[in-house]
């Protein structure tokens, strides 16, 4: 059976975390779809077209995945293009309690919908798009955190949000 999944976030920015799961659902499932979110609550560091940009090049060779973004409610992105399930990572237990909600959330919204947790690899499950951001403006070195296609892309951009900060 044809399976479509889409792994939502707001990969701002992309991380070998991130890359980890993708790249595993892409082996479980027919079609991935990477829905970057426009609207986070928090203000997003990176543009909508930059998060886009950064992730379509560090998922270049994945065949299966293609890179979109959303607006609005992921039950109701699911529903109109035929979506199957969302597929989340999982770091720590501190993950759990909010991406149950969302999951039972949007259930509720769209009955048809069901949510995948794939458990974080052990060698990135402590990253996250925030600590890539903190080290990266303080002139850490990145270079273990995110995709090597697109590090001097996000260590150049880091460090130009900073002086215009
Ligand atoms: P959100 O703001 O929606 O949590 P993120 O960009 O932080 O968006 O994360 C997108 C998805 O990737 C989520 O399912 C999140 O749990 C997962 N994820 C983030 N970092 C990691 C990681 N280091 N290992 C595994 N999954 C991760």
């Amino acid at each position: 059976m044809n399976k479509t999944v889409i792994c939502p976030g707001s990969f701002d920015p992309v991380t070998l975390g991130h890359i980890d799961v993708i790249t595993r659902a892409s082996k479980m499932f027919d079609r991935v779809i990477v829905g970057v979110l426009v609207n986070t609550a928090k203000k997003p560091c990176f543009s909508t077209q930059e998060r886009m940009e950064l992730l379509t090049e560090s998922v270049n060779g994945l065949d299966n995945v293609e890179v979109v973004s959303f607006d609005g409610l992921l039950a109701e992105y699911c529903k109109k293009h035929g979506i199957d399930a969302v597929v989340r990572g999982l770091r720590a237990m501190s993950d759990f309690e909010y991406e149950f909600q969302m999951a039972i959330t949007n259930k509720r919204l769209n009955p048809g919908l069901e949510t995948i947790f794939l458990t974080a690899d052990s060698d990135s499950m402590y990253l996250s798009s925030s600590m890539v951001r903190e080290v990266g403006s303080m002139g850490g070195d990145i270079s273990n955190f995110v995709p090597e296609c697109v590090h001097d892309k996000i260590v150049e951009r880091i460090s130009k949000k900073k002086q215009t900060a």
